[in-house]
């Protein structure tokens, strides 16, 4: 059908489903829309990308084939949808120009499945389910997205590995995309960005570099703590932060640690990184586990019985990554075995994966562990000082992070208020004599690490 018809035809179907659908939602959703193709039984309307296509496909699929009936009298109208070509005037842009799936995959911009809500199940989407533990980085997130630029910024968002940064990371720019389709957002790894970063150098290009990345509304830089100890790639990202914060574009920042244990990244970084909001993400409880494993159940279409979630959700709280591995690998272990899902054949197939869980200690877990034994503060123990009082579990923490993470000397002694390698090694061997013959201090080693393995 010529092409115009096409778009009068879909100009009569929105002014039909105009008085069903909120006039803001048509605005956003239908009029970034057009029909491209119509057949006997299928419309295909071409939409900015694939969040789009999703959202309108679950919301408004039912007004528009009942508008399309009525126009072309029609009933068995199946809508697909396609994602629209870049169009020359908008190809300057990020994201708002219409890609096709392939160039946006390669440059991945976001990544579209991570939404905070969508009610319903869905198999392209994934919520976030909140609890206990992420209900704080969620909601400032949310509000991030709902005023990129003004509410905090930059954003980071620190935690463990697996806990959901990276989904609300991409959540914030979802969501920014889907009420806003025009902002420039742009997703990228720490070490995408080093890459860039790198490739710019040896081909000469770095104000083409700066373009791509000044040139934004929003700009998500997921596991910053990668560019630490790499100088040329902080220095760039220096600027580039600059240049953004500067003009009132939005930055968030994902990762695995905070501010202050990420050693050898630059101090002036850290400070910005700094001036805005930071929000921990922690193991969600134990309901909420439930819930995410319901969620990504149903999502899979695996029957999982009450009682087998609950098991997973006590057992595995290292993080919600490990959490859905379990379940996808119950799954496909009750598919192929045509095995009921039970407690005791979760027992029997995760029985390698629940014995090896050792919990992941971090440097801060063991800061913490020192300041309250000690009755000290937590600063103090960060700091330069060299009281007596301070030298010692200063010392202790030393050891302990040296034999409990896996942290070099250097990252090490960054954390415990800037000092060199050297007076690590010193620290470490220190204690590995005195313990030897002091047996309170092996006591207290044993309680601390006893401690930091069972919290
Ligand atoms: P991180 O970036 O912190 O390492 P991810 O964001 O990659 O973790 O999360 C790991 C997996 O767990 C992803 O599939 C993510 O969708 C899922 N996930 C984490 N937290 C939640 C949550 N609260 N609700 C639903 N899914 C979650
Ligand atoms: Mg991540």
């Amino acid at each position: 059908m010529a092409e115009t018809r096409l778009s009068v035809l879909w100009g009569r179907v929105l002014e039909r489903v105009s008085p069903e659908i909120a006039p803001r939602s048509v605005e956003t959703w239908l009029k970034p829309t057009a029909l491209t193709d119509l057949t006997q039984n299928e419309a295909v309307l071409s939409v900015p990308n694939h969040f789009f296509g999703g959202w309108i496909k679950e919301h408004y699929t039912e007004q528009i084939q009942r508008a399309l009936a009525e126009e072309i009298g029609q009933t068995q109208i199946s809508v697909s949808f396609v994602v629209s070509q870049p169009t020359g005037e908008d190809a300057s842009s990020v994201v708002a120009s219409p890609e096709p799936i392939r160039t946006r995959k390669r440059r991945s911009y976001t990544i579209e499945k991570y939404v905070f809500d969508l009610p319903g199940t869905h198999t392209n989407y994934r919520s976030f389910v909140v609890g206990a533990g992420n209900a704080f980085a969620f909601s400032s997130a949310k509000r991030v997205a709902e005023k990129p630029g003004e509410a905090y910024n930059p954003f980071f968002l620190y935690g463990g590995v697996g806990l959901g940064k990276t989904h609300l990371a991409n959540a914030i720019g979802n969501f920014v995309l889907a009420h806003s389709p025009s902002t420039r957002v742009r997703y990228v790894t720490a070490e995408q960005f080093t890459n860039d970063v790198i490739q710019s150098i040896r081909l000469g290009q770095m104000d083409e570099l700066r373009n791509r990345y000044r040139n934004i509304d929003i700009l998500l830089v997921d596991d910053i703590q990668f560019i630490a100890g790499k100088e040329r790639t902080q220095e760039e990202f220096f600027h580039t932060f600059n240049a953004l914060f500067d003009s009132g574009k939005q930055v968030v920042l994902t990762s695995d640690r905070s501010t202050k244990t990420m050693s050898e990244m630059d101090d002036r970084l850290r400070s910005r990184f700094e001036m805005g909001l930071m929000a921990d993400v922690q193991l969600p409880d134990l309901e909420t586990r439930v819930a995410i494993l319901r969620q990504k159940s149903e999502e899979e279409g695996i029957a999982l019985p009450q009682e087998v979630a609950f098991f997973l959700a006590t057992h595995i709280k290292t993080s919600v990554r490990e959490l859905e591995g379990a379940l996808i690998r119950l799954g496909a272990f009750s598919s192929l075995s045509s095995e009921e899902m039970t407690v005791e054949m979760a027992k029997r197939t995760l029985r390698d994966t629940l014995q090896e869980k050792k919990k992941v200690i971090t440097i801060d877990d063991i800061q913490q562990a020192i300041a309250t034994r000690f009755k000290i503060k937590l600063s103090e123990l960060r700091s330069k000082r060299r009281t007596r009082n301070i030298v010692h579990p200063r010392q202790i923490g030393m050891y302990l992070s040296r034999e409990m993470t896996r942290l070099s000397y250097p990252e090490i002694g960054r954390a415990f208020g800037g000092k060199d390698h050297a007076t690590v090694i010193h620290a470490c061997r220190q204690i590995e004599k005195n313990k030897a013959d002091d047996p309170n201090l092996n006591t207290l080693l044993e309680s601390l690490s006893y401690q930091l393995n069972e919290a």
